[in-house]
């Protein structure tokens, strides 16, 4: 689940973004994926790592097989995830029949881990450092878009594979179950820290300036919280009336993802003690500044 604003994107199903970076595309289009989730090839040797396998859908495998020939990856060394989400572990049964039991490792999501307890998934923790031969990877936990969240530097490119926390185009969904956007900014705010000069989202195209975009995302959260405190400003609000202003210009279609960007907004400022819900329900309550 990311950006619902990537629909109709076409990006190339592999492409070779450095000598140690192959992405191939994930074949699961949709209004959350966008063109698809990136999955990458990761090294310069004949073995190397494959970080998000996708979905599962059928299609995706002839074109790990293309990405692996077209950049001389002959073996997977073994399967890395930046987090739990579906269209990232979903993949992973179908590369495992096709190349054998790899190793999967990611950060524990214990709800999640549960339903693939058939991968005797191997923890990934924060500061964790992958090898292969040519590339480095170390883990930095970051949650907010996901509880297990983990984006990794690619330490000979002081690059950053963002996952889902920061996306080629469009912005990350902080879904109302399991997100926390005050969580997120924090991981932004981490990121940041990093200076990574690329960065290689886990959905849209390669950015070259991650230090720029990573500034974007951050002002672009705080103009959506300037907008919803305007909204409140002229009076007490429920989330979709606070969603058709502030949203007005995005179809109709993606405002129940909008009203979870909004809700957690509300949450986070709620956290800090500028705002209050009449009830429990965030959806069902009055909005109001305190
Ligand atoms: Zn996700």
């Amino acid at each position: 689940m990311s950006a619902p604003v990537m629909v109709g994107m076409q990006l190339p199903d592999v492409d070779v973004w450095s000598e140690r970076v192959t992405v191939a595309l994930g074949q699961n289009p949709s209004l959350f994926t966008g063109p698809g989730t990136n999955t990458y090839l990761i090294g310069t040797g004949p073995e190397r790592m494959l970080l998000d396998p996708g979905q599962g859908v059928p299609g995706y495998l002839p074109v790990l097989e293309h990405a692996m020939q077209r950049s001389g990856c002959q073996r997977l060394q073994e399967i890395v995830l930046t987090h739990g989400h579906p269209d990232h572990i979903g993949g992973v049964r179908a590369v495992r029949e096709r190349f054998g039991p790899l190793r999967v490792s990611k950060f524990p999501w214990p709800e999640v881990d549960a339903g693939f307890a058939d991968l005797e998934l191997q923890t990934l923790s924060d500061g964790a450092v992958l090898r292969t031969e040519g590339a480095t990877l170390r883990g930095v936990h970051t949650p907010g878009h996901a509880p297990d969240h983990l984006c990794f530097v690619l330490e000979e490119e002081h690059a950053l594979f963002s996952g889902d926390n920061v996306l080629g185009v469009g912005t990350t969904v902080i879904p109302n179950q399991n997100g926390d956007l005050g969580q997120y900014l924090g991981s932004l705010a981490r990121l940041l820290a990093l200076e990574p000069r690329r960065i290689y989202p886990a959905h849209g195209p390669l950015i070259e300036d991650g230090v720029a975009k990573l500034r974007e995302y951050i002002a672009h959260r705080h103009e959506r919280e300037r907008q919803i405190l305007a909204v409140l400003e002229r009076g007490p609000s429920e989330v979709m009336e606070i969603v058709r202003s502030v949203y007005a210009a995005y179809p109709q279609a993606l405002h129940t993802a909008a009203a979870q960007s909004t809700t957690q907004h509300l949450r986070k400022l709620e956290r800090e003690g500028r705002v209050r819900a009449s009830a429990g329900d965030p959806l069902a309550a009055r909005w109001t500044l305190t």
